[in-house]
């Protein structure tokens, strides 16, 4: 089934210029990078797109790295994409990562672990919708 799902280049990633290789690497898994913007993320948008993790001990952290530098929205397109793209970024602790993949390849930490990708087909809307509208989304 063709599905979308939402991807963040997170700061570590760009601040080494991985963009690039970053974006290689998903469209080698076949997935279609159909919106994509480079942006600073503000305070008030870091809170809100990690809202559900306001409670876990490293929020602030989280919300303080994830607008330490720019990073690059985007929206990706395949088939069964959100489950793609989590299997080619690989587990969460970079320590735990599967071999190819994005986060074994370039994460630095738990934290600093260069990409997100939504969970779930209702989070995926969500967060599309939270950085784009549907008419710069160019499948
Ligand atoms: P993402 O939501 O970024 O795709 P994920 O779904 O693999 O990653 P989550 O559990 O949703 O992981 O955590 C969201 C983000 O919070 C992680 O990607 C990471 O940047 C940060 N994070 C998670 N656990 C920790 C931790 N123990 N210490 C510091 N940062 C963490
Ligand atoms: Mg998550």
């Amino acid at each position: 089934m063709t599905e979308r799902t939402f991807s963040i280049i997170k700061p570590d990633a760009t601040a080494r210029n991985l963009t690039g290789q970053i974006n290689a690497m998903i469209e080698e898994a076949g997935l279609r990078i159909v919106a994509q913007r480079r942006i600073r993320m503000t305070q008030e948008e870091a809170e809100d797109f990690y809202e559900v993790h306001r409670e876990r001990p490293f929020y602030g952290e989280l919300v303080e790295m994830m607008t330490s530098g720019p990073v690059v929205v985007q929206v990706l397109e395949g088939d069964n994409a959100i489950a793609k793209y989590r299997e080619i970024m690989g587990a969460t602790n970079p320590a735990q990562a599967a071999e190819g993949t994005i986060r074994k390849r370039f994460a630095k930490s738990v934290g600093e672990n260069s990409v997100h990708g939504s969970d779930s087909p209702d989070n995926a809307k969500i967060e599309i919708a939270q950085f784009f509208d549907e008419a710069d989304i160019v499948g």
